[in-house]
């Protein structure tokens, strides 16, 4: 990828995140854009990192962790892909936060693994909230009982919420699902559950990040906008 393009995509990127803190009365330290990476050589996140990026997102554990040994040690990696709990170990304390918990039994594996690596590992509850049949996560009516249950865990901390809104050609037809996040967020910091906070907002991408941070996300993750349109057949598994 050229440079110059990568460059222009970012500040762009920037500009428009800017733009919609601003709309939303929010400063825009409050949100942190998290560059999606998965599929992109590690010299392109390189280039990424030396236009200054430092939140880089990624789909496969093989794939991270490859990415992860080669680049920069200053660079906070997010795993917002869907983990499987045998793939767990390979991750667990190496990353700035698990996005897409969706099962206790994938917080328990991810508490055994911390326990070991003596460490507490950040995560946030992913939440179906359009209640997809195709998608992972947890419906709204179950992500407080769920976050209660997490809570438990001694190795795990809950930080947030997490969505992936559904793929529609208008953004504003995800408001909806941004405001009912937003709601369920506020509802579980009102429960005060020990263990939980409820700080992070992870939603938004490249179609519709401008919509989610009207709304209250505090985490937007971009790919194609920021790294153009992705080869999955490159990918290496
Ligand atoms: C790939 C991916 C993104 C980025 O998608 P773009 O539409 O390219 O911005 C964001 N979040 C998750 C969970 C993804 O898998």
């Amino acid at each position: 990828m050229r440079m110059t393009m990568l460059k222009e995509n970012l500040e762009l990127v920037e500009k428009r995140i800017a733009e919609a803190c601003a709309r939303a009365g929010r400063a825009r330290e409050d949100v942190t854009l998290i560059a999606v990476s998965k599929t992109k050589p590690a010299s392109v996140l390189r280039e990424a990192y030396d236009l200054g990026v430092r939140d880089f997102g990624e789909n496969y554990v093989q794939e991270l962790s490859d990415k992860m040994e080669t680049l920069p040690k200053d660079i906070r990696w997010h795993m917002i892909g869907h983990l499987q709990r045998n793939k767990v170990r390979f991750i667990a304390g190496k990353t700035e936060l698990i996005h897409a918990v969706d099962s206790y039994r994938l917080a328990e594996e991810i508490n055994i693994q911390a326990k070991k690596r003596r460490t507490t590992v950040p995560i946030l509850i992913e939440v179906n909230i359009a209640g997809e049949a195709s998608k992972f996560g947890i419906s709204a009516e179950d992500t407080i009982l769920l976050a209660e249950e997490i809570a438990g865990l001694e190795n795990v901390r809950i930080k947030g919420l997490m969505l992936i809104a559904p793929y529609v050609s208008d953004p504003e037809e995800n408001r909806v699902h941004f405001q009912k996040m937003k709601q369920l967020s506020v509802d579980i910091a009102d429960k005060n559950i020990d263990n939980v906070s409820m700080e992070i907002l992870s939603m938004g991408m490249t179609g519709d990040y401008t919509v989610a941070i009207e709304e209250g996300a505090t985490m937007v993750r971009v790919g194609t906008g920021i790294f153009g349109e992705r080869n999955y057949n490159r990918r290496k598994a």
